[in-house]
């Protein structure tokens, strides 16, 4: 399969390894938000978070949770964003699943995404009506 983040899982293309185990590589991502940008990718290739199963999600935010803590110790920083764009809509550019994970320091100037503004009426009991799940 043509996908760089498999290369990078054999070793084809180069990265900085930041964790590794059985399920999971952690690298610096190679065009970084803030410095240490790490992305979290499952070696077995799966596109995105609905193909994944529950090994695979369990062992990745497991990982996440390591790089996160090895961020804030090692860079000093006072938290970090993490972020997984699923599907081209919404930004996925790499289509072998990868979490962000972005150390944020006070005055970075990263902004998030703009709230659209409270819901009207019954537009949230609408939208429950839509995606509630049980
Ligand atoms: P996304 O838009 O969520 O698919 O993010 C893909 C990410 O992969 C981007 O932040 C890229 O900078 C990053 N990226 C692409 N190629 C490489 C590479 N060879 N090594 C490390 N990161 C990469
Ligand atoms: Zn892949």
């Amino acid at each position: 399969m043509d996908c760089i983040f498999c290369k990078i899982i054999a070793g084809q293309i180069p990265s900085h390894k930041v964790y590794e185990d059985d399920q999971v590589l952690a690298f610096l991502d190679i065009n970084p938000v803030n410095h240490g940008h790490t992305l979290v990718i499952p070696k077995s290739h799966v596109g995105d978070i609905e193909e994944a199963t529950g090994e695979q999600l369990s062992s990745l935010a497991l990982a996440i949770k390591k790089v996160g803590r090895s961020i804030k110790e090692g860079l000093g920083v006072e938290g970090y964003n993490v972020t997984e764009n699923n599907g081209s809509v919404a930004g996925q550019i790499i289509p072998h699943l990868h979490f962000h994970v972005i150390p944020r320091q006070a005055g970075d100037g990263l902004k998030l995404w703009p709230p659209r503004g409270n819901y009207q009426g019954t537009e949230a009991e609408d939208i429950l009506q839509k995606i509630k799940i049980n």
